[in-house]
């Protein structure tokens, strides 16, 4: 017979989602074991920008923001549009750039100094969701009262549930590379929106190197690939010099219903990526921590079985944004709207003040559409105000 072992909570995957799930639920005092395919540290595709957002996120659930070994900050921004500069300025406070191999490691350890359990280089072979029972591909098995898929997004968890993980129609795809381009604190990031179509390119200063990549929908018809080698020439570097990878992003495509019973998804396996600006990892760190405090509750009443009606609620505000910017982006990203996107880009301060107040989390993007709404109100009623005149104006000739 083998061995079986149980847990309050069981996580798959240890990137940001997992590790704040596992972090959080130990807090709240539950019995947490981690799994993760990969050996830490290990690789993960990503700009690895942590944001104002991310930052608060890893202060409530962590009690620390990123070591300043593994970081670089910096307030200098661009805008760019196909090479061509549109605007340079100072952001209102320290944007973060680190690399994912060392900012999850050091997440995993912080869980793992919780009192989580880690199992890294374990795959699991067979859900078996009646018994609550997971078999991992050494024969061990796994009971849990909740299950949290943190396994990112070709979530096989997701998968189980609901047949595939994701849409490819639908789905957002990225390119990437590390350029050999060391920086220091206050060297500039840079966002061209012209590079490619729905969707942009990012620029991020890095200790060791520069991250340049572009990310847009799967369906858009276009070159991706090609975008990709376009902008690292207008960047100044050399496409066949560098090892670009690629990868599926859920950049707008987020699940309406994140888990089934008393298995939750989480971060990416959810499909929480901000279908603006790309951003994924505070989503993921929040939705974990929110995964775990439901687990929590329930198992405290008794009935694991209703973690799903605990957890929608605590990620519904995510869920709504997510489906405004899904919205809002045809503004910004749609052909007929690009030409004026691309000058408010240059000089509207309220344009990027609007995406400064949604990366730090201070507004979501229903504040900003009922702030647009106000302005352009206030603007038609300014313009209908002084009709009178002009048609007096007439009138007299
Ligand atoms: C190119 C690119 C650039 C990006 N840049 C940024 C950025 O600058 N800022 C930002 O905020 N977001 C960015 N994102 C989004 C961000 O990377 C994700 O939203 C974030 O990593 C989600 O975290 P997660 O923990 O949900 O999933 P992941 O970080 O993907 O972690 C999932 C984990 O699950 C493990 N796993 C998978 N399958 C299994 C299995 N069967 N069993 C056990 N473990 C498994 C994996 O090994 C992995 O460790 C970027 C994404 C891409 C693709």
């Amino acid at each position: 017979m083998s061995e079986t072992t149980s847990f309050d909570l069981v996580v798959l995957g240890a990137g940001p989602a997992g590790s704040a799930a596992a972090k959080r639920a130990r807090t709240l005092g539950l019995s947490v074991l981690m799994i993760d395919k990969a050996i830490f540290p290990r690789p993960k595709l990503c700009g690895a920008g942590i944001t104002p957002r991310s930052q608060k996120a890893l202060v409530d659930i962590f009690g620390a923001n990123v070591p300043n070994a593994y970081h670089i900050a910096s307030r200098k921004m661009g805008f760019r549009w196909d090479g061509e500069d549109l605007a340079a300025f100072e952001g209102p406070y320290d944007f973060i750039y680190t690399y994912r191999t060392d900012f999850d490691h050091w997440l995993l350890r912080e869980a793992e100094a919780a009192g989580a359990e880690v199992r890294q280089g374990t795959r699991v072979e067979t859900i078996l969701d009646q018994d609550d029972t997971l078999v991992l591909a050494d024969g061990t098995r796994v009971t849990y009262k909740v299950l949290v898929g943190a396994d990112g997004v070709a979530s096989p968890l997701a998968k189980h549930l609901f047949g595939k993980a994701f849409d490819t129609d639908t789905i957002g795809f990225a390119y990437e590379t590390e350029v050999p381009a060391p920086c220091s604190d206050q060297a500039e990031m840079t966002i061209d929106f012209g590079v490619v179509r729905w969707g942009y390119g990012w620029n991020f200063p890095k200790s060791r190197s520069r991250t340049i990549g572009v990310v847009s929908i799967r369906g858009v018809d276009q070159d991706l690939r090609a975008a990709m080698d376009g902008y690292l020439r207008n960047e100044g570097f050399d496409p066949s010099s560098v090892t670009i990878k690629g990868a599926h992003i859920p950049f707008g495509d987020y699940r309406e219903t994140p888990g089934r019973g008393n298995v939750l998804l989480v971060g990416d396996a959810a499909g929480f990526v901000d279908a603006i600006t790309g951003e994924g990892i505070a989503l993921a760190l929040e939705s974990g921590a929110h995964a775990a405090e439901a687990a929590a509750q329930v198992i405290a009443e008794g009935r694991p079985q209703r973690a799903d009606r605990a957890y929608y609620p605590k990620v519904k505000h995510i869920q709504a944004d997510l489906e405004k910017v899904k919205k809002m982006r045809a503004i910004a990203y749609g052909s007929a709207t690009r030409g004026m996107f691309k000058e408010k880009l240059r000089t509207s301060t309220r344009l990027r003040e609007a995406l400064f107040e949604v990366v730090s989390g201070q507004s979501s993007y229903a504040d900003i559409e009922k702030r647009m709404a106000k302005h352009a109100m206030v603007k038609m009623v300014s313009k209908l105000g002084s009709w009178p005149q002009a048609l007096s104006r007439k009138v007299r000739g």
